[in-house]
């Protein structure tokens, strides 16, 4: 997603996916996921983002949110069938 990506450049060198934060430059390993969770600084999996700002923080916060209902709604779904 690309307002995910925007936020990160990636790290040459290794097998895995590695990314930098153009906020606070820290890097880590990761996918979209810890992205987000890095940004909306939740501590899960990644260590929280001290630098970004607060209408990027949101705005994560809120994708994670997004997910969770997502996944939510399906599971409720296949119950229901
Ligand atoms: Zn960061």
């Amino acid at each position: 997603m690309a307002s995910t990506w925007q936020y990160v450049v990636s790290v040459e060198g290794g097998t895995k996916r590695k990314v930098k934060c153009k906020f606070s430059e820290c890097s880590f390993m990761g996918g979209a996921y810890r992205v987000r969770h890095h940004l909306a600084g939740t501590g899960r999996d990644v260590q929280p983002c001290l630098m970004v700002p607060l209408d990027v923080k949101n705005v994560m916060q809120i994708l994670i949110w997004l997910e969770l209902i997502d996944r939510k709604l399906a599971e409720m779904k296949r119950e229901l069938v």
